[in-house]
């Protein structure tokens, strides 16, 4: 490695770790890339300019030091890099392998930006983490001043994970309540292991229980246990119940057997892979199946990719928009392409029709993009006479996710807003807190379907809200 060369990023192209071949990636559900050797990290951490200006850490939703811990790692320094990438963020490991970085840290970069390539940030965010607990590397509670305030948080997602995880740091008990029987909300359930392997998951959880987090799973909350019992056994509670209304599509024949929601079918084969499939559900395998995909964001992309690792006989993703306006991350959609998954671009589906043999067909029309909405985006119009029609197994439908109001947010004083989304604003004096002091929330459930990093950011301020409500600051 040449040390302290700022020419590096000249001499050393872009790696972010080899990438699996697609003919032997999609027949598997493992992650695709893999992990950077200690060399080649320390080599890629090496091309960062150190920017006076870092907009990488602008760009960052938790704005992690990232020019920081890159240095650490050319350095070799990994435990100390590790101590630093957690100041910022409580699943980097995560963040690593699943931020759309193209779109955020990545982007920014200014190597990206003056046409040399990004560092690979995400790549060696990832490799800080993964290869500190492999070396035994623990967060530091040494200094942990335990305080007798007791927090239940709902939701073990990235939002209530983070929370946890700064709440914990600051000597306060929490425990994680969730229905599902194993802690990552989305990241566990939704997010397929082509992208995210469950090992990761599990590994984070030992690690938080060792800091003294306890996690109660398969407990609702609504169900199991009631709001008014956490309210009276806890000084605070923390909501980060993600976003899970499925958006329908508004057409005939969503209803028809073969037409399949998103997040059942992937919660499904995780399941099945987990073996964890509840008694009496059944894998539902694409195997020799016709599939279209209905979307263009990161859900229709896992269930593309999904469908195609199943062995589906063929995968058709059909998106209103052009690529350029796509939802989804650009890498995703590369990587689908390379595994198969054919795009009809610009089509609207208009209705779905039954077959003489039991087949779907679906009935699509072409689109032009018109004027720009009031964010910018361009509404999909339909053109005359352009009717096209497909005849298939299964229609997956991913059109995306809305929050909903719990039937207890009435009589604890919890406001939505007109989608549904819960009031609790980070510019407050106890940020994140919502219309019932007490009770604080963050991540999807606040902001309406986003991404991890973000509901990793809100779980941590609505934790320091709760820290200064609780007079522990
Ligand atoms: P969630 O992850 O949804 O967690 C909420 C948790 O609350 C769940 O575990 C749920 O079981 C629990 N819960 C809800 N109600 C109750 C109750 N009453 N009692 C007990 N528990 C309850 N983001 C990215 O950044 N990159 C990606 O590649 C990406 N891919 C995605 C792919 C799919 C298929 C989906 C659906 C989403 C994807 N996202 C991705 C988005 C990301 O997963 C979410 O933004 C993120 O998980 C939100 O975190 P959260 O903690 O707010 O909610
Ligand atoms: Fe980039 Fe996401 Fe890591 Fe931030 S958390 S540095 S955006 S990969």
């Amino acid at each position: 490695m040449i040390m302290g060369d700022v020419f590096q990023f000249m001499k050393l192209s872009r790696n972010p770790g080899d990438k699996v071949e697609a003919a032997v990636r999609k027949i598997e559900f493992k992650e695709i890339y893999t992990p950077l050797h200690s060399v080649d990290a320390c080599d890629q951490a090496g091309r960062c300019l150190s920017c006076g200006n870092p907009y990488c850490e602008w760009e960052c939703p938790v704005h992690n030091y990232i020019p920081n811990w890159l240095k650490l790692v050319k350095e070799g320094k990994l435990f100390e890099a590790a101590e630093m990438s957690h100041k910022t963020n409580s699943l980097p490991e995560i963040c690593g392998r699943v931020c759309p970085q193209d779109r955020l840290c990545e982007g920014a970069c200014t190597l990206e930006q003056g046409g040399f390539g990004a560092v690979t940030i995400g790549s060696i965010e990832k490799y800080i983490t993964d290869e500190a607990f492999k070396a035994g590397w623990r967060p530091d509670m040494s200094k942990v001043v335990w305080t007798d305030k007791k927090v239940a948080i709902i939701g073990a997602g990235p939002a209530g994970l983070a929370c946890a995880d700064v709440l914990v740091r600051n000597g306060v008990k929490p425990v994680v309540f969730d229905r599902y029987e194993e802690i990552g909300g989305l990241i566990t359930f939704g997010i397929p292991e082509f992208k995210l392997e469950k090992s990761v998951i599990k590994t984070r959880r030992l690690i938080m229980e060792e800091m003294g987090v306890t996690f109660r799973l398969n407990t609702e909350i609504g169900v199991h246990v009631t709001i008014d019992e956490l309210l009276e056994e806890y000084d605070a509670v923390f909501m980060g119940m993600g976003a899970y209304k499925f958006m329908k599509g508004g057409f005939d024949g969503e209803y028809l057997p073969g037409v399949l929601e998103a997040l059942p079918f992937l919660i499904n084969n995780v399941r099945h892979s987990m073996g964890t499939l509840p008694e009496g559900e059944a894998h539902q395998s694409m195997q020799d199946k016709r599939v279209v995909v209905l979307g263009g964001g990161d859900t229709a992309m896992d269930c593309n990719r999904t469908a195609i690792r199943q062995g589906a006989k063929s995968v058709i993703c059909a998106y209103r928009r052009d690529e350029a306006n796509m939802p989804g991350s650009k890498r995703e959609v590369g990587n689908a392409k390379e595994e198969g998954v054919e795009f009809l671009w610009n089509r609207q589906p208009l209705g779905i029709g039954e077959g003489a043999d039991g087949s779907l067909r679906l009935h699509l029309a072409e689109t032009r993009l018109g004027a720009p909405d009031e964010k910018g985006r361009r509404a999909a119009e339909v053109v005359e006479g352009s009717e096209q029609i497909i005849e298939c197994d299964h229609v997956v439908i991913a059109f995306g996710f809305q929050t909903e109001a719990a039937d207890w947010f009435g009589h604890t004083g919890i406001k939505t807003d007109k989608r549904g989304r819960t009031v609790a604003p980070e510019k407050q004096q106890f940020k994140h807190q919502t219309s019932n002091p007490k009770i604080f929330a963050g991540g999807d459930q606040v902001r309406g379907a986003d991404l991890v990093v973000r509901a990793v950011f809100e779980g941590r301020q609505a934790a320091e809200g709760m820290l200064s409500y609780l007079q522990v600051w």
